[in-house]
């Protein structure tokens, strides 16, 4: 689904992406962790398009289409999710309007007819359930007043109903307390399915007590420098990331 080759990147030119190769198939739950200041969030970033970043070289394509000049939206529009850090507050709209109007852009940019109220409100029943959100949060103002947990329930509810191919969930500077990452890690494990994929971004290997991943990477200096199966985020919460330090300068 997702192939990255030899990804290089700067941001005022700076090198922070120093040849990153990563293939994510359907189906598949990827932890990418590493130390801050890694290029965690700057991977991130790129893959969804974001455009501070200049990639210098290598390349990035989507189900074999090159993606790399693709903006966030198209991005997007072909199926590429990613959390939102610091999610906008829209007092006066409510969280289902405010995913009514993404889900009908998305189908507009994708040459598709609205979605009909009936089916929009069967896949809002659907994924609230699915979700255990109540119903009282759905008609509330857009983050506001939203503590983490809630942030973190209306990202999940968004990526529900969104459906994305490929799902980023960049956790790593929240401080995300144990009910948010509960609830991030339930959404996570209650959507995927063989046609999806997800990457999660994470300091911490927490996270990962909630959400079993397939594959455990390690990104250091702009390189992942280590994978492993989930046995490697244990290793990681046991010995920190100093050995993965050492491992690389020797
Ligand atoms: P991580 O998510 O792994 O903690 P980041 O991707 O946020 O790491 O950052 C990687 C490096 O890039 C850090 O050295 C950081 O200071 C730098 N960096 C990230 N964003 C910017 C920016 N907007 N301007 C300048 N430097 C940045
Ligand atoms: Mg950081
Ligand atoms: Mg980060």
């Amino acid at each position: 689904m997702l192939k990255i080759k030899d990804l290089k990147a700067t941001i005022e030119g700076k090198e922070i992406l120093n040849g990153i190769n990563l293939e994510v198939n359907p189906g598949e739950v990827h932890a990418i962790m590493g130390p801050n200041g890694a290029g965690k969030s700057t991977l991130a970033n790129i893959i969804a398009g974001r455009e501070e970043y200049e990639v210098i070289g290598g390349e990035i394509s989507l189900e074999g289409e090159d993606i790399a000049d693709l903006d966030p939206e198209e991005r997007a529009h072909r199926g590429v999710f990613l959390s939102f850090q610091y999610p906008v507050e829209i007092p006066g709209v409510s969280v289902t309007n405010f995913m009514k109007t993404a889900i009908n852009e998305t189908r507009k940019a994708q040459g598709k007819d609205d979605m009909t109220a009936k089916d929009m409100l069967k896949m809002i029943r659907e994924k609230s359930e699915l979700l255990e959100i109540d119903r009282k949060f759905l008609s509330r103002s857009l983050n506001e007043g939203f503590s983490g947990g809630e942030k973190k329930r209306n990202e999940i509810f968004q990526m529900a109903m969104l459906e994305p191919k490929l799902a980023i969930l960049d956790e790593t500077d929240s401080g995300l307390d144990i009910d948010a990452l509960r609830i991030v890690a339930n959404g996570v494990n209650k959507l995927k399915n063989k046609d999806n994929a997800t990457i999660v971004i994470t300091h911490y290997q927490r996270l990962l007590d909630y959400i079993v991943p397939d594959f455990v990477h390690v990104l250091y200096n702009g390189r992942i420098v280590k994978s492993g199966g989930k046995e490697l985020a244990l290793e990681l919460e046991k010995r920190g990331y100093d050995w993965i330090k050492e491992e690389v300068e020797a």
